[in-house]
Formats: structure tokens, sequence, C-alpha cells
């Protein structure tokens, strides 16, 4: 059988590094399975694209989409039409697409629009807060596919409740976290760890990147100014991401303990994650690997699709609440972050389940 790949955007090419492995595995081994790579071009900058495929040794992609940036609708116009004339060209069984990003959502439309089935890994995941692009790319990319892979067990729960069929839904566990396990032991040193002189649990990492918190400079600026009066003059790393530094351009936003570092590859972005004192962030996938590397993690957001991060894992949600910003400071500070339990299936092993499945559906 013959699997299309689709990935646009960095937290896409963290996720579908271990199945592209597991693929390449099964296929030496004698199962009938292979896999074209399409790259949607959605992330097109150096240290958002290309060093994740040669750092996780994604193959060079079959084709690349080139759709490169603009707005939304602008984006899934040209990916839709640039994956229409792809699967018109190269017939497939089973198109793939993992995430909540704007590619996923428009390779699927595509797909399903075509009468190809569609997978979905990280299917199910909802934040319930509509304002966020990726939450209706979620909704969309569900409410269209045909096999829904799972973190955990309450994504299944509201897939089901969403009318999907149980048969076709497959709790797997996280992708997110073969990479990182797979990755624990080639962790490098950035560059910026002697040029800063940092110091083991003697520093923090932030990451700012959706809209919410960075698109508006007033409310950008309060809450970095919030950031750095509550971690006491101790430094913080700051590896910027594009859409972000649009904004940082026009402040002078400079604090004295604040480092801007441009972002990072894996392997030095998680290796910095690992030495810190605490996480800050508004990412998803950070709370995820802050999770299961047991770091403390503080996210500037209101709600979360990942619960179990909060639940079960290391990550507290503040959103813009100065109470809850306090009370966690005070718990960084005083050492009392709760320790971070097992997730169910966060085990390393995803790939290889999500691979069986496929391979059972389609090969009995
Ligand atoms: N990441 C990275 N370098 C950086 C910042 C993030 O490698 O400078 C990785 C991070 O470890 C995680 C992923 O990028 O695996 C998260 O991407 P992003 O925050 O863009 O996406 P989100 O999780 O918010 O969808």
């Amino acid at each position: 059988m013959k699997i299309t790949i689709v990935a646009g955007a960095r937290p896409n090419f963290i996720k579908i590094a271990p199945i592209i492995l597991e693929i390449k595995k099964r296929k030496k081994g004698g199962d009938p399975i292979s896999f074209r790579l399409v790259h949607t071009g959605q992330h097109y900058d150096k240290n958002l694209s290309d060093t994740f495929f040669e750092e996780l040794n994604i193959p060079d992609p079959d084709i690349n989409l080139n759709v490169q940036s603009g707005s939304q609708a602008e984006q899934t116009g040209a990916i839709m039409q640039g994956f229409e004339k792809e699967l018109q060209n190269n017939p497939t069984d089973l198109v793939l697409v993992v995430g909540d990003v704007t590619s996923t959502m428009a390779c699927a439309i595509v797909a399903k629009k075509a009468h190809i089935k569609v997978a979905h890994v990280e299917a199910g995941i909802r934040s319930g807060d509509m304002k966020m692009p990726e939450e209706i790319n979620r909704i969309v990319t569900d409410s269209i596919t045909d096999y829904f892979f799972t973190t955990s067990n309450l994504a299944s729960s509201t897939l089901l409740s969403n009318g999907a069929l149980d048969e076709n839904i497959f709790f797997v566990g996280n992708v997110m976290i073969d990479t990182l396990m797979k990755n624990l032991p080639l962790l490098k040193e950035p560059t910026i760890w002697s040029q800063l002189s940092l110091q083991k649990k003697e520093y923090f990492v932030l990451t700012l990147h959706r809209p919410s918190n960075v698109d508006s400079l007033d409310s950008f600026s309060e809450l970095l100014k919030l950031i750095v009066e509550k971690s006491e003059g101790i430094p913080i790393v700051f590896p910027v991401h594009p859409r972000t530094q649009k904004i940082l351009t026009d402040a002078a936003l400079t604090f004295d303990n604040l480092h801007y570092i441009s972002p990072q590859g894996y392997k030095s972005f998680i290796y910095l994650i690992q030495q810190s004192k605490g996480v800050f962030t508004d990412s998803g996938g950070i709370t995820e690997e802050a999770s299961i590397l047991n770091i403390p993690c503080i996210t500037f957001r209101d709600s979360t699709e990942r619960p179990e991060t909060c639940e079960l894992g290391t990550n507290m949600l503040v959103g813009n609440d100065l109470n809850k910003i306090n009370i966690a400071f005070d718990h960084l500070f005083s050492s009392q972050w709760k320790k971070g339990q097992p997730i169910p299936l966060w085990d390393g092993n995803t790939s290889e389940r999500i691979i069986s499945h496929i391979l059972n559906i389609y090969e009995g």
C-alpha cells in the first residue's frame, strides 16, 4: 500500500520523523508498504524546516508545494491547489496528516474530495478556543477523517461523541514523544550555551508565538515585562519564532536578563529545556516535552488541548491571570513544582502502533 504523508510546519516535521522511520523498517522487513512525502512549504525558513529534516534524518520530500507565507486563506488555497495536482499525478491509498496546522486541514479536504482515505495523527484534541486557527483546523480535519490516531482516551471519547465510529479510532499515544525519546541520547549543547555562560538549572526558556500573545505589541510587551519581573534576574533564553520576530523588529523590548536567540534546532532546543529551571511557553508540543522531561512548565494560555500535561505532567496554565501567575512563580522559586507522572502510551512506541494498525486495515 502507498501512503502520502503531508508535512508543512515545524511541529509536523517532529511528528512525521518516527512514522517515516517505522515505515522504512517495516518495508525492509517485507511488509507491503511505501510512502511519498509532501512538504507543503508552509514553513520554509531554514531554521524551521531544513534543520529538522537534517537533524531528524527525514528524507528529502518527494515534492515541495512551496506555498510560503500568506494569510490563513491564501495559504489554505495555495496548499489545496498544489496538493490536488499532487494527488492527480501520484495516486495513493491513504493520505496521512499530522497535528493541527493549515496544511493538515487543507490536505485532508483535498484528499477526501478526491475519495482518498484520510488518517489523522493527533486526532480528537480540543482546546475549546475557536479563536485559535489550530482549533478550527482540528475540527475540520476530524470531521472528514477516516482513521483517527489519538494521544489520549479523552481525545478518543471526544471523537466518539462527535459521531466517529469506535472501530476507526485508535488510541496509540504520542509521536512527539517517540522523537523525544529517540533523540535524548543525541542532544547537543547549543552554541549560545557558552556565549551566554548558561548554568544547569539556572536559567529559563521562553517561547511565545500564538497570535493571542504576540500580535498586539502592547499586550506582548506587557507580558514580556511581567515574565522578566517575575524571573528575579535569572537569565531567560528566548528562541524567537519568525512570527514573533516580525513584531519585535518594531519594538525596543530589551531587558538585562532576557536573551533573544534564533529558533534552535531540535537537539539544541531539547537540550536547553532539559537543563533549564523551567519553561514559559504558549506552544502545545513544548508542554508535552517538558512534562516527559519533568521540567516545570508555565503556559501563557487560558486553555489547552492537552489537559494530560496539566493533570499528569508538569504543565500549569496561567493565561494572563495575575493571581495564577503569582502562584506559579511562587511554586517555581520554592521548589514545590509538581512531579511529572507517566502519561499512558507516551512511551516512544506510538509510530510502531500506528503502522501496525494501518497495515491491519489495508492488508488484513
Ligand atoms: N522547537 C524547536 N526549536 C525551537 C522551538 C521549538 O525545535 O526553537 C520544537 C519543540 O521542541 C517542539 C516543537 O518545536 O517539538 C513545537 O513547535 P511549535 O511551538 O512551533 O508548535 P506547537 O507545539 O505550538 O504547535
